[in-house]
């Protein structure tokens, strides 16, 4: 690109208006789930039997039989078409990154040569889409070589433009999970079953635990005439040069500061739709970075709250064309400010009402809280290693361990508050028998026994936690929050499922072996609450390694980290192998959410995915450098040599010498960063070709994180230096201050 091309377009970005997004007539609350099939939809389509039937279904008390997917079909056809729906997909999620479909027309030969609309439960309860170029990591050929899509009633299908879109699992004829959503589903089963019958020592009449996940994306947005400009961000996601901008976030002027009006005018588009869409978006704000911004619903049931992520993911990039952005999900779009992630609040509740992971008001309700914070903290602890494998990738090690992300070790916060109080009941002597007598007020004998036993342990009374933001750690990757833990190492561009498979079966495990052990006590005859806190006060100490109040960016917490037996791996191929380690299979065998051949596939295709992104920045990289910026940059070197060889012409030797000194050092320089550039390009197409040889896809992975992605780094730093000598009139990409400041 030329430089006027380059200004051409700088100054149309900054010149460009909001575009004019009208207000709405309804409320929210008249438009929210619009195009969405829920259960007042159903209510109004379905006849009253079938509806009950689907009510049961989605409850998981009743499979679906084909005649009830038939009528269910018939009216959900009715609600679409009227809508405007001309076709239907089934939408579903492979290891790739978002969502896959293939559309079908609700279209029908009648057999008198005309065409009628059609839609049956078959079409909607399965469908084969051609699934031999979705990563299967070898279950494909090791088991059978079709897969299919399966509906998830418990996730409404919606109408998406003119499409009838049905969240959908993805598995092979043999069952194994090709996709994100079913092992979701098995973890989120694992956990409903092992947390109730935790949950029922405390309160008999539980039938029923939810897991909630309330995420918050954080996003950038670039006009996309510089975005079209950056073949760089164009082909992956980030800007693999560019020098810092001189100003960029040091001033803290961004976070929470006024929205930019073209920005302005994409969130309240963004949310009129993703509201239509069931979405329930609450809070926008400008994030910390430049250009940074952030949105978040209101929590959800997992499984439907990882649904509207994705959703919402395709959703923004959508959007974001129309007002004249892109949308940029990596995790690190630009070095040297923040990049994005995806907090991911997590909870479990019950049916009837509770949340098991805040406090209450009796001290039945705190030892409750205890003991699921605990367990939930043993989870974490267990697995923390493979956690963190949940969420690395190529892009979000670029966030990960800078200092503005959590570091790439996983800790929890807890806050003062409970710290003391798990250290007050670790130091707490046993309790004995009928220490305290509270007489006979309280409403249940387990009640009773909790008050009795909290009494005599003093268990304080935990106060409604106020959401105190002094007492917010920011670097922890793990921080409980109130009345939730929010894990804050996911990406922003990843499924946040990966995350909340594990963390769900983790807890699943820890709360099913919790159970285990205070069983063991009750049938030696010890009361449960007694026995309860018994366990409790045990695992307090076992997971005390995990529990981390500090700086988790300092360079003494990962010595400290070590010490603890944390798992402190940087390397993103090395850290997957967790994926792999024999209590891992244990795990997710025991808690039937993964098989050993589905984890070994999936690793391979995380394998395959970490090569194929750094392989994809080093050959972009590699033509960047040769066809955009050494170029120019000669070219600038040679009017520089031009000039000097002019002044030696028209001024006496000694005055030419002295007046020619700092050009001819900017010439050395710049011969030097050319140098360096075209020599590691060509060792970093070297490194690739070694790497690309060898066989084996964890050793190639390694090679391409140790060789390949170094260099790249190395490359840009000469790179960056180089621009900041070239004349700007003739430097071919946009530049950081160009893309970053658009209001
Ligand atoms: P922050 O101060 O962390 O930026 P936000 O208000 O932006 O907080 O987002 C918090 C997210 O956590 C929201 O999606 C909110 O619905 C969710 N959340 C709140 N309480 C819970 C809970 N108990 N379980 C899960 N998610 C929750
Ligand atoms: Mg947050």
């Amino acid at each position: 690109m030329s430089s006027t091309l380059r200004f051409k377009i700088v100054g149309e970005a900054f010149t460009k208006k909001p575009v004019e997004v009208p207000n709405r007539k309804e409320r929210p609350s008249e438009f929210f789930a619009k195009y969405v099939f829920n259960r007042q939809k159903m209510q109004q389509y379905l006849p009253a039997d079938i509806y009950k039937k689907m009510c049961d279904v989605i409850e998981g008390d009743a499979t679906l039989d084909m005649a009830t997917a038939d009528a269910v079909a018939a009216g959900m056809k009715k609600w679409a078409m009227e809508l405007g729906a001309t076709h239907c997909t089934h939408w579903f999620q492979p290891l790739t990154e978002g969502t896959a479909e293939k559309h079908d027309g609700f279209v029908e030969h009648d057999g008198k040569g005309g065409m009628i609309e059609e839609f049956t439960g078959k079409q909607l309860v399965q469908q084969e889409p051609d699934a031999s170029s979705f990563p299967s990591g070898g279950i494909r050929s090791t088991f059978e070589a079709r897969g299919y899509s399966a509906w998830d009633p418990t996730s409404p299908v919606f109408v998406f433009g003119d499409t009838l879109m049905i969240p959908t699992i993805f598995i092979s004829y043999t069952g194994e999970a090709l996709d994100y959503k079913a092992p979701l589903k098995k973890s989120l089963k694992a956990v409903d079953k092992a947390a109730t019958a935790v949950a029922r020592y405390f309160y008999p009449d539980v039938k029923k635990v939810i897991s909630n996940l309330g995420w918050e994306q954080e996003y950038f947005l670039v006009d996309e005439g510089l975005y079209a400009a950056r073949p760089d961000l164009l082909m992956t996601g980030r800007t693999l040069l560019g020098h810092d901008s001189a100003k960029n976030q040091q001033m803290d002027d961004h976070y929470f500061g006024s929205i930019p009006m073209r920005v302005a005018a994409f969130m309240k588009d963004l949310e009129i739709k993703s509201l239509e869409l069931g979405i329930p978006c609450k809070t926008r704000h400008n994030e910390v970075a430049p250009n940074q911004f952030e949105l978040a619903p209101i929590f959800e049931e997992t499984n439907l709250a990882v649904d509207h992520n994705m959703l919402i993911m395709s959703l923004m990039k959508k959007v974001a064309r129309k007002h004249g952005f892109r949308c940029l999900l990596h995790e690190k779009p630009f070095a040297g400010i923040n990049g994005s992630g995806k907090h991911n609040n997590w909870s479990l509740s019950t049916d009837t009402g509770i949340l098991l992971h805040g406090p209450g008001k009796t001290p039945l309700d705190n030892l409750r809280f205890v003991t699921f914070i605990v367990e939930s903290l043993m989870a974490v602890y267990r697995h923390n290693g493979l956690l963190k494998a949940s969420i690395i990738s190529a892009t979000n090690v670029h966030r990960l361990g800078a200092a503005e992300a959590p570091p790439a070790i996983v800790s929890s916060f807890l806050g003062k508050e409970i710290s003391n109080l798990l250290e007050k009941l670790e130091a707490s002597p046993a309790p004995s028998e009928g220490e305290v007598n509270l007489g006979d007020d309280s409403p249940s004998p387990l009640e009773k026994v909790g008050k009795r036993l909290s009494l005599s342990l003093d268990i304080p009374q935990i106060p409604e936690l106020t959401q105190d933001n002094t007492d917010r750690n920011r670097t922890s990757p793990f921080a409980f929050t109130g009345n939730r833990f929010e894990f804050r190492a996911v990406g922003s561009q990843q499924n946040c499922a990966a995350s909340m498979i594990v963390l769900n079966t983790a807890m699943a495990e820890a709360l099913t072996n919790f159970k285990t052990r205070v069983d063991a006590l009750i049938g030696e005859g010890i009361e449960p609450m007694k026995a309860i806190l018994r366990i409790v006060r045990e695992d307090i100490k076992t997971c005390k390694p995990i529990r981390f109040d500090g700086n988790g960016y300092s360079e003494v917490w990962k010595q400290e980290a070590a010490r603890r037996g944390l798992d402190v791996e940087t390397s993103a191929p090395i850290i997957l192998d967790q994926y792999l380690k024999p209590e891992t299979i244990k795990m997710f065998e025991e808690m039937n959410v993964l098989s050993k051949a589905e984890l070994e596939a999936r690793n391979e295709i995380k394998l395959d995915t970490y090569i194929k992104k750094v392989q994809i920045e080093a050959r972009i990289f590699g033509d960047i450098c040769m066809n955009h910026i050494i170029p120019v940059a000669t070219r600038y070197q040679t009017q520089l040599i031009d000039n000097v060889h002019k002044m030696q012409q028209i001024l006496p030797a000694e005055t030419a010498d002295r007046l020619n000194s700092t050009n001819i050092s900017l010439i050395k320089q710049m011969g030097e960063h050319n140098t360096f550039i075209i020599e590691n390009v060509e060792r970093l197409i070297e490194a690739r070709r070694v790497a690309n040889r060898i066989k084996d896809e964890r050793e190639r992975a390694i090679a391409y994180h140790d060789t390949v992605a170094p260099l790249i780094e190395e490359i840009r730093y000469h790179v960056d230096h180089l621009e900041l000598i070239v004349d700007d009139e003739l430097w071919p990409l946009p530049k950081y201050r160009e893309m970053l400041f658009i209001h």
